[in-house]
């Protein structure tokens, strides 16, 4: 770790994997670099440059191309000093120039949080990462680097880069199959999230390496002696499970560290597939394997294409003990993974075999094309990057990996969207089960379709791929689409009628300059948006007729006269002048009071009224009321709905509003400072009866905070 770095010392360090190596381009990098940070000081207070030259070195022990260890030396300077993306392009050329401009974090002035920041700055380095891999690699040294001197900076920092190196970078290093770097960031990370744990654990490992010595010595002199006599080649060594894969195991099972068994393993390589086989079944002959322990990942590898077998036995002394046996090849696969690509070769495409590595990445970004926020990506690449899986058969016996804990909707939508959209049952090893069943190991599945079906929102709460839940979002979102246009064109017809405009209006030219001067390209995204609540009908006329001057924004209702309506006594006179209050609405069924005001009759308000309370001093002018509608009348209630910020649910509360036949007469949706939305109804109702049916309804809704009146 404190080997001196310099530039001479990389030079060699890659002129001993590539005698061919540019080594003029490394100088030219280094030199521009260092001139560039030259003001610049890392956290420990040495100069700059030895960041970017660590980060080189270790591309250099991954034996990565010139192009890529110049990009590692020049990594920070478009971000931290004065140089340009063009600068590097006329310098270094345009591979090196992208890779850099790749890692730049956007300017924070773009962004509300710093999540967001993250989250936007992330996608940005996968989908450059989609195009050219070194992208990540790059990252990936340069993380591994300041992990590696994290001590420097401030707790806090430590807490942040260290939860985003284990939550992100460490399971992506993973699906890329760099075992070792995998490793690292995750023993890392651990070690600055819970130190005490780490600190015991180290112990303890050690502890137990010391008492075990002995053990596993003898085993590996048996099986050196059985290799030899039986004619097999084969290189047994001890490893020791890392840290934070022993605390993971311990969660997991929820054991505590002596009941971890497989601390220390054995691992043994050989040449080819078939002595592999040959090892394990020397191993199973001389003690007794644990049932359920196999794994054959040579005839199924992971998705990372990781390859090995793997068994636990009961060795001589009764202890179990755990192998791992795999050839030379699948050793360097397991280590190095995508990066193996780019050993003693300069750029080219990825072939066949290592584009497997991000098949996944670049389906995601199809996939997510059409969705636009960043959190959402950044989410959905965390369900992709950890690769537990099950394995599955399609009805024609083709294998399909599939994450642990998928459903039959998430297969049938990893077939095509088409089956997902359809699917109205499924099959496993020919037995019927409900759609949210948890696909298991060596499943059968056959997916049964209906044309006329479509997908239900409440499969987002069981499916578990990005695929299925982008596929299935996008399919309600278009549904809302729908909805937002009919209830849009309703509400301005409502709003045009009530200013006694004809409704010719909607159809006429005008209106499609009124979209277009509020920046809409269509008239259908004039309905979308009015629907969506993001424009009002109100804002729509008063640009459609200026002239009349639609004027306030109150709407014009509720201050009906009495006499329109039968039904209220106030102390057994029938038929009295009265108004309900604008402050309350109040509804038959409430418990009411009524408030005499000169000339105007009786103003109604709800007993609970907060106005009512105010004008407690004339208490000799409230009086009693009675309110008992008949026919079919229908009062104003206001309903108003906290949610969470987030288009489509407008639309979704008005449709459940009119499905069960109650007319929207006003609506108003804002937003709250702190991003939840604010809706506010008038909507007819004929009592308190049928208002509580209808909250009562709203609140079971997705995304409602809460419900008031
Ligand atoms: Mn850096």
């Amino acid at each position: 770790m404190s080997e001196m770095l310099s530039l001479k010392g990389l030079l060699e360090k890659v002129q001993a994997y590539k005698n061919d190596a540019d080594l003029d381009m490394l100088r030219k990098s280094y030199h521009f670099s260092s001139e560039a940070h030259c003001s610049q000081k890392r956290n420990e207070g040495s100069p700059y440059i030895k960041h970017p030259l660590a980060v080189a070195y270790i591309l250099a022990d991954m034996k990565m191309d010139t192009a890529s260890i110049s990009a590692g030396l020049l990594h920070d300077t478009v971000e931290d000093t004065g140089t340009t993306t063009d600068d590097l392009k006329g310098i270094f050329g345009k591979d090196i120039a992208f890779i850099v401009k790749s890692l730049t974090k956007l300017s924070k002035v773009e962004f509300q949080t710093k999540k967001e920041a993250q989250a936007e700055n992330f996608r940005k380095m996968l989908l450059a990462m989609s195009e050219d891999v070194r992208v990540i690699l790059i990252k990936f040294a340069d993380r591994l680097h300041n992990m590696r001197t994290l001590e420097f900076l401030p707790a806090a920092k430590q807490q942040r880069i260290a939860s985003e190196t284990l939550e992100i970078y460490a399971p992506l290093a993973n699906r890329l199959g760099i075992g070792w770097l995998r490793l690292e960031l995750e023993d890392l990370s651990f070690k600055y999230l819970m130190p005490e744990l780490y600190d015991e654990l180290a112990k303890k490992v050690a502890k137990r390496k010391e008492d075990q010595e002995g053990y596993i010595k003898e085993v590996i002199g048996i099986i050196n002696a059985k290799l030899k006599e039986e004619g097999v080649p084969g290189r047994v060594t001890g490893r020791v499970k890392h840290f934070y894969g022993i605390y993971q195991k311990m969660q997991k099972q929820k054991i505590i560290f002596d009941e971890v068994h497989d601390v220390i393993g054995l691992r043994i390589l050989t040449d080819t597939k078939a002595n592999c086989y040959g090892i394990l079944g020397l191993i199973h002959s001389l003690w007794t394997p644990i049932p359920g322990r196999f794994k054959d990942y040579i005839g199924v590898p992971k998705s990372n294409m990781y390859q090995s077998l793997h068994t636990t036995v009961i060795g001589p002394k009764g202890e179990r003990v755990e192998f791992q046996i795999r050839t030379e090849e699948m050793h360097r696969i397991a280590e190095e993974g995508i990066a193996s690509h780019w050993k003693y070769k300069e750029k080219g495409d990825l072939d066949e075999k290592n584009s497997k590595y991000i098949s996944w990445l670049r389906d995601l970004v199809q996939v997510q094309k059409d969705v636009p926020d960043a959190m959402d990506f950044l989410e959905a690449v965390k369900g992709e990057v950890v690769p537990e899986v099950v394995y599955v058969f399609t009805p024609k016996g083709e294998i399909k990996e599939m994450p642990v804990g998928s459903t039959p909707v998430d297969f049938a939508y990893g077939v095509h969207t088409q089956v997902g959209h359809r699917c109205v049952g499924a099959k496993v090893n020919g037995k019927i089960v409900p759609l949210r069943y948890n696909l298991k190991n060596g499943d059968t599945i056959e997916i049964v379709t209906s044309q006329t079906h479509g997908p239900s929102r409440d499969w987002l709460k069981f499916v578990v791929t990005t695929r299925a839940k982008t596929r299935i979002r996008q399919w309600i979102k278009q549904e809302e689409k729908a909805q937002s246009v009919e209830l849009g064109i309703k509400l301005l017809e409502t709003e045009l009628r009530r200013h006694n405009m004809s409704n010719a209006l909607m159809k006429s030219e005008d209106i499609l300059k009124v979209a277009k001067s509020l920046g809409l390209g269509t008239l259908e995204e004039l309905f979308v948006s009015v629907g969506f609540g993001k424009i009002s009908p109100h804002q729509v006329l008063n640009r459609l007729v200026p002239e009349k001057a639609v004027g306030d924004h109150e709407p014009v209702r509720t201050m009906k006269p009495l006499r329109e309506h039968k039904g209220v006594s106030i102390k057994g006179i029938d038929d009295v002048l009265y108004h309900t209050a604008k402050c309350c609405y109040p509804i038959p069924g409430d418990n009411l009071v009524g408030f005499v005001t000169v000339g105007k009759g009786v103003t109604i308000h709800r007993r609970e009224c907060p106005n009512i309370e105010k004008q407690v001093v004339e208490e000799a002018r409230l009086i009693d009321v009675d309110w008992q509608p008949s026919g079919d009348f229908l009062a104003n209630a206001r309903v108003v709905v906290e949610t969470v910020d987030k288009p489509g649910i407008l639309a979704n509360l008005s449709a459940l509003i009119s499905s069960v036949n109650i007319n929207i007469n006003h609506l108003e949706a804002t937003s709250t400072p702190d991003q939840r939305g604010l809706i506010t109804f008038l909507i007819g109702v004929k009592d308190l009866a049928q208002l509580k049916m209808i909250i009562q309804k709203i609140r079971q809704m997705e995304g409602i905070l809460r419900v008031t009146r």
